[in-house]
């Protein structure tokens, strides 16, 4: 506990460490590594420079060779043997789609990866940077990660799920990306379903063939995914995030006018919440369409591939309660509470490492765009964030 002069000089040593966050080293930081693609499951040169950032900040740095060339990488600075410790964690894969070389015009920097998510990377390593080079007496340790299989489809979280099963992990979770002006205590879990429809024989003229076709179990199966839309629209909604969801992204049968397929194809998203696991809901999904393919005479397989599942987060926790304190003293206004809209690695930590974990991101909008850029003014403001949200967390030592 500080006496009134006491915080008032804590205060004043903030507002100095505030200060001492530089946005040329942000920029020299992003440059470097968007300099280096990462696409998903090809990070380890990427994760090498960010392993060398942090030992040269004087942290010990291990890397994880669970998917050699995509290892995962922890940093760790303990102020103090015992205490919490926060982890800080971010992604380094890109998504695998051409870009320009990375360049830095009129404060914006551009390039694949800037946004989603060397920059905010970059802003949290010189977050880190300040305290660290400030001494600042933390009641516990810093656990700086990135890994790289994060981008579906070519990954799905598993290089931060082998971490996390090597009991790699801190007492609370910040991930530098998703949502900047409110805090997300939710999100709904994700998972890609597919239907392959089959019949037997070869694919012939309508005349010489009376049974059912994939043609008609598809759109029979589309149209019950629909009465399950409607239903799961009109069920019960879940504080933040609304209702669950099935959506249907493409169907594909069929090549002439007056030829039978033999095979068609359906594809699309199930978001369902976080009390609702993923395996129940694959077996919701294949007890209503199964029944209604095989009477159309064809078979069905049933692919269900989980994104990440649902999670929730109490606003009573200290990690939710440092971040909304930090972003009320940087934006000047209290921050709402709201829902991740999309689906993102706070979930692991929440499901695997049982742990809380929050999304605090700099500016998502150009994520996966066709040109990808983030603004420095943005940066800076996540990196003054990071800080105070650091600060908040493991308090100053008495
Ligand atoms: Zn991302």
């Amino acid at each position: 506990v500080f006496s009134d002069q006491g915080r008032y000089i804590v205060q004043t040593k903030v507002a100095e460490l505030l200060d001492t966050i530089d946005p040329d080293r942000i920029v020299r930081l992003a440059m470097d590594w968007l300099s280096v693609p990462s696409p998903t499951g090809h990070t380890r040169q990427a994760s090498e420079l960010f392993a060398q950032y942090y030992r040269d900040l004087g942290f010990v740095v291990e890397t994880y060779p669970d998917y050699p060339d995509a290892p995962g990488v922890a940093a760790r600075w303990a102020a103090r043997a015992e205490g919490p410790t926060l982890q800080l964690d971010g992604h380094i894969d890109h998504i695998p789609v051409g870009h320009p070389p990375p360049t830095m015009i009129d404060g914006v920097i551009h390039g694949r990866g800037a946004c989603d998510m060397k920059g905010p990377l970059a802003a949290l390593a010189e977050a880190v940077r300040v305290i660290v080079q400030a001494k600042v007496p933390l009641r516990g340790g810093l656990l700086c990660t990135t890994h790289g299989m994060h981008e579906a489809p070519h990954g799905w979280g598993e290089a931060l799920s082998a971490m996390v099963r090597r009991g790699v992990h801190g007492n609370a979770a910040l991930v530098a990306e998703g949502p900047s002006d409110y805090i997300a205590l939710a999100g709904r879990g994700s998972a890609i379903y597919d239907l392959h429809i089959t019949r037997q024989g070869q694919v012939e003229h309508e005349l010489h063939c009376n049974h059912e076709t994939p043609a008609w179990a598809a759109i029979r199966a589309g149209a019950e995914i629909e009465r399950m839309r409607a239903e799961l629209a009109a069920g019960p909604a879940r504080p933040y995030v609304g209702p669950e969801s099935i959506f249907i992204g493409q169907v594909h049968v069929g090549d002439f006018y007056n030829r039978v397929p033999t095979e068609a194809y359906v594809q699309g998203t199930r978001r369902f919440f976080s009390n609702h696991p993923s395996a129940d809901v694959r077996r919701e999904l294949e007890a209503r369409l199964r029944p209604i393919v095989e009477a159309a005479g064809c078979r069905l397989k049933l692919d269900f591939q989980l994104v990440r599942e649902g999670y929730e987060v109490s606003p009573d926790e200290r990690l939710i309660q440092s971040l909304r304190r930090a972003m009320t003293a940087v934006d000047g206004r209290e921050p709402p509470y709201g829902a991740m809209s999309a689906v993102g690695d706070v979930s692991i930590f929440v499901n695997e490492a049982k742990i809380p974990a929050v999304y605090a991101g700099a500016d998502l909008s150009t994520a996966h765009a066709d040109r990808e850029y983030i603004r420095l003014d943005k940066l800076v403001r996540a990196a003054r964030v990071y800080l105070l949200t650091i600060v908040n967390y493991l308090g100053a030592a008495e």
